[in-house]
């Protein structure tokens, strides 16, 4: 449903609660607020992955805040918000957690509001509850505490009159979680000892909630402070104060994930690399996406061109990836084409990758070989192959020619096309050295020959660099390419899929903890 919606050529406002971080946590509403604006006002607290979500061409303004250094203060942020919605411009202010929880939302609505500016809010995940709960510490729990009371832990200790009633705060038995209470936690610990609470009252301290460098620290409300900075845990954090804090110990689960603490470069071209990413980040791994190869067309467009024109001369037609896939239909699309001009072929793949490629144009009834490589889609082939028949192979431009070499020695009458070609993408070596300087690298992933020769292209000279991380191969050809290079993988898939090199990594990195 569409509430107070724009109204003609005038502006509008979405204040936006982005959630406590991790980008998954933000709303269906908020992503689509996202979608439209032409302006996005948005704060430290906010992952960038969100800024994706915005149209081509929308202004991004960063207004982050440091609690000791207010980069733009909340007047001037008032004022644009009013200035860029009189221009008609749809704005979305995206602020962290839930805008109206010490978000100063309600200062911006005003703003807005005393210029007669229409606007709507979008709630958003609170990092009060959900930095808890990815700490595996429930607000309330039936039998520990029935009310939790979120509280602003940025009061001045000289402020004379304290706007906290800690009398009442210290005694009321339920959950107590203070948001920007770090630099107070003294003050606060001390505040709640001093009116009667128990020193044994368990307390924990979660730093930056739902992100991937997620840290939390249990202890009693007496020691919370020596754990913490015997930890060295600072901004942004939340500090819970009740017995559901001792709940981390049986229920936390986000820091328990295979992968947690780790961080992993995926290296493929970058309309692939989610796939892989959100694997790994569901196994708890901060992954860094550095696409190393784009995927072009091949130097002679010409030849899938006719291949496909020419499609009922073959009696076989086999792919070695999806990008072939995606580019042999790319090719029939462009001649007015679809999947039924592969009636009567007999297709076959490298691995499940390709047949799910597949499967996306409706052609499901595919042979797929026991070992996903060029040498187990020959033992697939050979048998069948029958002396005479042509073949059409699509694939990369100047891959290996195993495949197509061994089919001719069966006598069959091959076509080798080049479907597409891979290069080293612009800018990757940048991108790549600056996250090799500036993270621990743990891990390091190549899905193809071509990611290795980009990775060692785009290096250079910083080669040292990668000294420290484990590299990962998706099978046993990349893996060759590797050692060609000096590069010892620490793993390999067993099968040559995305989900194997996943696998490999949780063998080899993977802590119990
Ligand atoms: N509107 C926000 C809170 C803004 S005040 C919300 O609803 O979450 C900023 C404070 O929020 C920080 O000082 C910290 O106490 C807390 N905070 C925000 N994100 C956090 C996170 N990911 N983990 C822990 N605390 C967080």
């Amino acid at each position: 449903m569409q509430c107070a919606e724009r109204d003609g050529n005038s502006g509008f406002v979405y204040l936006v609660g982005a959630g406590p971080g991790d980008p998954s946590l933000l709303t269906l509403k908020g992503k689509e607020a996202i979608g439209k604006a032409d302006v996005l006002v948005y704060d430290r607290l906010v992952s960038e992955r969100l800024l994706d979500f915005a149209k081509p061409g929308c202004e991004f303004v960063y207004v982050g805040k440091h609690p000791t250094n207010h980069a733009v203060p909340q007047h001037a942020i008032n004022e644009l918000l009013v200035e860029k919605a009189q221009t008609g411009a749809v704005v979305v202010r995206l602020k962290g957690g839930d805008p109206f929880v010490f978000g100063r939302g309600g200062e911006e609505a005003d703003a807005l509001r005393e210029h007669g500016i229409p606007f709507a809010i979008v709630p958003g995940v609170t990092s009060a509850i959900a930095a808890p709960a990815y700490a595996g510490i429930p607000v309330t729990h039936r039998s520990a505490a029935s009310s939790f009371t979120v509280i602003t832990g940025h009061e001045h200790a000289d402020k004379d009159e304290s706007s906290i009633p800690w009398e009442q705060v210290a005694n009321l038995r339920g959950t107590l979680v203070f948001l920007m209470g770090m630099d107070n936690l003294p003050l606060i610990v001390g505040k709640l000892l001093e009116h009667g609470m128990d020193g044994a009252t368990p307390a924990a301290v979660v730093h930056r909630g739902t992100w991937a460098c997620q840290k939390t620290v249990c202890a009693t409300l007496a020691s919370i402070e020596d754990k913490v900075a015997e930890q060295g845990i600072e901004n942004p954090s939340v500090i819970v104060v009740g017995q559901v804090a001792a709940l981390h110990e049986r229920l936390g689960w986000f820091e328990e994930r295979p992968l947690f603490g780790k961080t992993v470069i995926v290296t493929r071209a970058r309309h692939q690399l989610s796939a892989l990413a959100a694997k790994l980040e569901e196994l708890g791994a901060q992954v860094i996406e550095c696409p190393l190869i784009e995927i072009t067309p091949p130097s002679d467009p010409h030849a899938l061109g006719d291949a496909v024109e020419n499609i009922g001369r073959y009696r076989w037609l086999v792919f070695t990836s999806a990008n072939g896939v995606d580019a042999f239909f790319a090719e029939a699309r462009a001649q007015g084409k679809d999947a039924r001009i592969l009636s009567g072929l007999d297709i076959a793949v490298i691995g499940t990758g390709t047949e799910a490629a597949l499967a996306r144009f409706g052609i499901t009834q595919v042979m797929v070989p026991e070992e996903f490589c060029a040498e187990g889609l020959v033992a697939l082939l050979a048998p069948k192959v029958n002396a005479g028949e042509r073949v059409l192979v699509a694939r990369a431009e100047a891959a290996r020619d195993v495949l197509v070499s061994m089919l001719q020695a069966q006598g069959a009458d091959v076509d080798d096309v080049a479907a597409y070609a891979t290069r080293e993408a612009r800018g990757c070596g940048e991108a790549l050295v600056r996250a090799l300087q500036s993270e621990t690298v743990d891990a390091i992933t190549f899905t193809s020959s071509s990611t290795v020769r980009s990775l060692v292209g785009c290096l250079g000279a910083d080669a040292a660099l990668i000294e420290d991380a484990a590299l990962f191969s998706i099978g046993p050809i990349t893996s060759q390419t590797m050692r060609d290079f000096g590069l010892e993988p620490r793993g390999q898939a067993s099968t040559y899929t995305i989900d194997g090199l996943v696998e490999a990594i949780v063998a080899s990195l993977g802590g119990v903890r």
